[in-house]
Order: C-alpha cells, then sequence, then structure tokens
C-alpha cells in the first residue's frame, strides 16, 4: 500500500511554526497561528470557562454515550447565540460538530448528498482550510476576490465573479472578523449579497468562527441574521474555539436553515446519519462548557469584550504607530479592520526577510495574527516594515 503514498505538502502554517520553535533569536514575535494571545503570550483558560469546568467536575456522574447530536441543550442555546431571539430560530436545524471545521465538512458532505453539482463559492483570499473542507467531500470549489490593493472589499470584483455563479450553488461567507484580511462587508453590502443569492437561487453558507471578536456578538452576527432572514435554505458552521478559547476541545455547530418544517426531522437524521458514519458522535467536555456559559452569559461576555478590548488596542496602536512613520495608504486601513487577523501588503519575499532578518514569523500570504502581538513589540515590527519597503 505505501507504494501508492502520494506526494503530500503539509500545511504551511505547522511547517512555519516549527521553523519558529527552532528560532534561538529572544526577541522573535509569533504572529502565525490565529489564536488569542495576552500581554504576556500565553493563550489562557477563561476565567469563566474554568469555572464552569470546576462546577462541571463536581457536578459529573456519567461518560456514558450521549446523543449522535450531541449536547441538546448546548445545540439549542448556540442557535439562540448565532441567530438571536427571534422567529428564524423556528427554522433551524442544528447538531453539535468538532468545531467550526467540523462543522464545515459535515455540511460540506450534506452538500455532496444533496446536491454533487453544486460549486462552493469561496473568498479568495480566504481561510486556508475552506478548500480542502469542501474538496474533500468532492465538491468543485470557485472563488470570488475580497481585498483591494488598498485593504479595503473588493465588492465590483466579488459581484463580477459571483456573475458566473448557477442556481443551487454555495455561496461562503465569513460572517464577521474575515480571515486572513480582517474586512467585514457592511450591513448594505451583506444585503448586496441576500438580494444576489435571492436572485440567482444561490444558497448561502456562513462561517461563524469569531463571533464577539469583532464587535459584540449581536453586531457581529447582524449580517448573518440579515441574510437568513431573506432565505428559504442556509447554511451555518458556528465555532466556540475563539470566543470561549475552547480550541482543543473542538467545539461547534452546523446549523441547516430551512422554513420547510415538515422536512426538519429528515435533515436532523441525514445530519446524525453523516457523523455517525465519521466520527459516531462529538465529545461532550466543550460543550457541557459552553452550554454552562450561554445559559447565564453575563461574567462570559464580559470576559469576552476584554479579549476583544485587547486586540483592538493592538490593532488601532499599529496603525497609528505605521501612521506617524508615515507607511503607504495600503497599510493604514489596519486600523479599520476587524478581528485577529489582517494582511501585511507584503510580497512572500518580503514576509521572508521579515522572518529571516527581523525574526517576525507572518504567513506567507502576509496574514499577521494581531493577537499574537505585544504593545512592547509594534516599535520592531514597525521598524521592520518600514525598513523593508524602504529597500
Ligand atoms: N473558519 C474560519 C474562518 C476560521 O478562521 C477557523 C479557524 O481558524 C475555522 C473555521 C475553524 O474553527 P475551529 O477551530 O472551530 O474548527
Amino acid at each position: 500500500m505505501l507504494n501508492n503514498m502520494p506526494v503530500i505538502n503539509g500545511d504551511p502554517l505547522w511547517a512555519l511554526l516549527g521553523r519558529f520553535r527552532a528560532d534561538q533569536r529572544k526577541h522573535k514575535i509569533d504572529l502565525l497561528v490565529g489564536v488569542y494571545r495576552d500581554e504576556h503570550g500565553n493563550t489562557p483558560v477563561m476565567k469563566t470557562v474554568q469555572d464552569a469546568e470546576i462546577h462541571l467536575a463536581h457536578e459529573a456522574h456519567s461518560k456514558a454515550y450521549g446523543m449522535l447530536s450531541g449536547n441538546a441543550n448546548f445545540n439549542q442555546q448556540m442557535a439562540k447565540f448565532v441567530l438571536g431571539d427571534r422567529p428564524s430560530l423556528n427554522n433551524q436545524c442544528t447538531i453539535q460538530t468538532v468545531g467550526a471545521s467540523g462543522a464545515l465538512r459535515l455540511i460540506a458532505d450534506l452538500i455532496a448528498i444533496l446536491s454533487p453539482d453544486s460549486t462552493v463559492w469561496i473568498s479568495d483570499p480566504g481561510y486556508i482550510n475552506h478548500r480542502p473542507l469542501m474538496e474533500g467531500a468532492g465538491l468543485t470549489v470557485n472563488t470570488y476576490p475580497w481585498q483591494n490593493k488598498n485593504g479595503q472589499l473588493d465588492i465590483d470584483a466579488c459581484f463580477a465573479a459571483l456573475e458566473k455563479a448557477k442556481a443551487g450553488d454555495v455561496l461562503l461567507l465569513h460572517a464577521c472578523c474575515h480571515n486572513p484580511t480582517g474586512i467585514d462587508p457592511s450591513l448594505e453590502q451583506w444585503q448586496r449579497f441576500s438580494d444576489k443569492c435571492k436572485q440567482k437561487n444561490i444558497v448561502p453558507f456562513i462561517d461563524m468562527a469569531y463571533q464577539g471578536f469583532g464587535d459584540d456578538p449581536d453586531t457581529d452576527a447582524a449580517g448573518l441574521r440579515l441574510i437568513i432572514k431573506d432565505s428559504d435554505f442556509a447554511f451555518i458552521a458556528a465555532s466556540c474555539s475563539k470566543n470561549m478559547g475552547l480550541y482543543n476541545e473542538r467545539t461547534g455547530i452546523a446549523t441547516v436553515m430551512t422554513t420547510n418544517h415538515e422536512r426538519h426531522a429528515d435533515i436532523q437524521t441525514l445530519l446524525e446519519t453523516i457523523t455517525r458514519a465519521n466520527y459516531s458522535m462529538p465529545p461532550n467536555h466543550g460543550a457541557a462548557v459552553a452550554s454552562y456559559l450561554l445559559d447565564k452569559p453575563d461574567a462570559w461576555l464580559v470576559e469576552l469584550a476584554s479579549y476583544r478590548g485587547r486586540v483592538d488596542t493592538i490593532r488601532q496602536a499599529l496603525g497609528k504607530a505605521l501612521k506617524d512613520r508615515d507607511a503607504p495608504a495600503e497599510f493604514l486601513d489596519i486600523s479599520h479592520q476587524k478581528g485577529m487577523f489582517s494582511l501585511l501588503p507584503l510580497t512572500e519575499n518580503q514576509m521572508l526577510i521579515l522572518q529571516d532578518e527581523f525574526a517576525i514569523y507572518g504567513m506567507p500570504n502576509g496574514r499577521i495574527n494581531i493577537a499574537g502581538l505585544k504593545m512592547t513589540e509594534i516599535p520592531q515590527l514597525t521598524d521592520a516594515i518600514m525598513s523593508i519597503i524602504s529597500r
């Protein structure tokens, strides 16, 4: 069998992380992986998560198998958190998944069963794993552009590309904090996406990986809620990885939205059948923690707001430092972007110089994790950028 082993290039992110770890320079900076970091460079367990875990440990009475759909209270609370307390809640079938990645793949498998000829449209640049997740289910993927040269949403190019989408295709959009650009549509632009989906009979598929990291959770969900309100059929993948810091607990949901209530039971069964043939059922711990937090969210929302505040403070300080140094205009939109990521307008070669000469590690496409930066490191990054672009 091993003779048939294909040559595979591993994920560049993990390869770079290996280089970062091996780098002996004391002043090295890791802006690679998309995790929140505090001012000391740690990715802490949230205090509210820890409290929930202590409570759950005391209450635990069994590790017996749960339901195929996972934790029912979690599913209900997450649907409410994402959709808001509104009529669209009646139109959802939700199942617990292995993070948003698991939800993306589960929905891709569902699309492959219901409509195998659908093309899934993803943004370029976009989340590095969208294409493999969709293609892994056998689906065809096409792209629409996202960011223009000035660091803004390239809305005309985006809609021009979507003209080629056919009825039944699927439009995968990031709900907020677009990865890797940090560029989110305005509500007017969300309305345009919604109109386009209706006009061309395209199915919206919204990936909500960062709810509460751009603005408060309801504001971050406003575009998703707008497009859902307007559609008869849609998909959602949502995650607790970032906003609860439950990364390695792999906690998320897949939701199918349809106004056809008669088909809800069939959809739920089909989702469960797909997961049953894959990993049977999702792990409970993360969902139990999330469900506990969502039942009484006040303290967690305050903690989440402090995370969001830190990322935004760093973002604003970096934008200001670049402005003070008269960096070119395309660098200055960093201040207006949202969430953990932005794309530095540097070439792959310049990103390599950033790494080799200045010990600052970002992705080859220019993506940096703003949350990975400490306030004290902003001058080092700004100096490096100014030095590189002045050559
Ligand atoms: N979707 C987007 C846009 C992401 O950026 C990420 C994580 O980086 C994911 C999905 C995956 O999230 P999870 O860790 O919950 O699987």
